[in-house]
């Protein structure tokens, strides 16, 4: 069988090794470039890739600025157990993104951001299938679906109208009663109204685990990985040069053919720079993961009420969620550990809570959830690839893909 490389020889850099970087290095050295890939720490070892909730959930289509998001966003902020939180300090700096946020739940763009989520989610099984098997981590991937899961009548009606987009979509959802559900998940304390099944849904053993192997397999493909830090990206057009230069903290410059940015929510700073400024927050999430939980969950578990999930995996049981637009800069908020820890075990009253570690990530977030990935108008041969708030590990892979084209035609 001969094979395609359509970036035979092109001498290509990424910045970042999160799970966006190291798909990117994994589709772009498969391809044939010559890839050297950035990060100021270890692939693996920091960022929002580190420690995710392991989903991969393609039929997550809906935005979270939806119609009725700014009173639903109020009486969250006012509950101290609600899963949206935003530090006081915080609001100045983060006045622009918040406009534009409230401005997208128009229902008219909302409608127009879920067609393109869906659009960009519909290729996602079949990359994450594609990428997964190049690299040897198919045997990372358990296809058992998710439950969404409520505590009452009302809030299930209330999703209920997401179920029916997510479906009108072609993602199955498929209602579930309490006894199937118990069924299903035993462990549960019998709390729930009911949910919905997402067969569909995939998780990964161990997220950490997908993004050190991309790289192996990219490093494999001839990749070469630099721990360092970038501090300017510098597009070189004025000089007449095609290239693109990047300045390494340590003061050295290289010169790329063409440059990958995705630095997760670190992006931002580069993006300023090259006068291409765009909306992105650290939207942080908090989970504690069991190492000896002393029960069994068979599958991802969404608690809609509550904003956390549970997913089982290599080394445990992960339970967490929310979002708190609280900057890059703060230490993780204790309380919010503690919260979460203390519903963990209204939902699985068996657990067994002494063996944990707590993590707390950024997701690079957009006002409209949906991902940039475009080509730099600073110059072309400059791609971004961030933005991916609650799904990069889910979007990854189509985000590689979609990378590779915008290089191709750049
Ligand atoms: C609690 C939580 C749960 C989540 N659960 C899921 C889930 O179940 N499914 C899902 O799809 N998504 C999930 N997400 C979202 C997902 O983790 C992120 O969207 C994704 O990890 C973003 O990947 P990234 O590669 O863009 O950024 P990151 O993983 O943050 O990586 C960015 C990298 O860039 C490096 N870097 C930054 N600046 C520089 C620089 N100047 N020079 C060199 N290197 C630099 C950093 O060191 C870092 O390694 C979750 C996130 C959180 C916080």
């Amino acid at each position: 069988m001969t094979t395609t490389k359509p970036l035979l020889g092109r001498n290509i850099a990424v910045i970042g090794a999160g799970i966006i970087g190291a798909c990117c290095a994994a589709q772009l050295s498969s391809a044939g470039a010559k890839v050297t890939i950035i990060d100021r720490s270890m692939p693996g070892s920091s960022g929002a890739s580190r420690g995710n909730a392991a989903h991969i959930a393609a039929s997550e289509i809906l935005p979270m600025s939806s119609p009725g998001i700014a009173l639903d966003a109020l009486s969250m902020l006012l509950d101290p157990m609600a899963p949206l939180k935003v530090p006081l300090s915080q609001w100045p700096k983060l006045m622009p993104w918040l406009s534009r946020f409230l401005f997208n739940s128009q229902a008219s763009i909302y409608r127009e951001n879920i067609v393109k989520l869906a659009q960009l989610n519909r290729q996602v099984l079949a990359d994450v299938e594609r990428l997964y098997a190049l690299s040897g981590l198919s045997d990372q991937l358990q296809r058992d679906g998710a439950l969404y899961l409520y505590e009452s009548q009302q809030s299930l009606k209330k999703a209920a109208s997401g179920f029916a987009i997510r479906q009108e979509y072609g993602f199955n959802c498929e209602s579930i009663n309490p006894d199937q559900l118990y069924q299903l998940e035993p462990e549960l304390a019998k709390i729930f109204a009911g949910g919905y099944r997402i067969p569909q849904w995939m998780t990964v053993s161990n997220p950490q685990k997908i993004v050190t192997g991309m790289v192996q397999y990219s490093c494999a493909n001839g990749a070469k990985f630099i721990c360092e830090e970038i501090q300017q990206i510098i597009p070189q057009l004025q000089s007449g040069g095609a290239e693109v230069q990047l300045r390494y903290k340590n003061g050295r410059n290289q010169n790329f053919d063409q440059v990958v940015l995705a630095a997760g929510v670190w992006s931002k700073k580069l993006l300023k720079q090259l006068g291409t400024a765009k909306l992105l927050e650290a939207e942080r999430g908090y989970n504690s993961t069991y190492t000896a939980a002393g029960i069994n969950i068979g599958r991802a578990l969404l608690f809609g009420d509550r904003g956390i999930v549970a997913t089982p995996l290599a080394q445990g049981i992960r339970i967490g969620g929310w979002a708190e637009l609280g900057g890059i800069k703060r230490p993780p908020n204790p309380k919010y550990f503690q919260a979460i820890e203390a519903m963990s075990l209204e939902i699985f009253p068996q657990l067994q809570t002494q063996q944990k570690y707590r993590w707390m990530g950024h997701r690079p977030s957009t006002p409209s959830s949906l991902p940039i990935i475009e080509s730099s108008s600073a110059n072309q041969n400059i791609v971004y690839a961030t933005g991916h708030g609650h799904l990069g590990l889910t979007q990854a892979p189509t985000t590689a893909k979609l990378v590779q084209q915008l290089l191709l035609q750049a």
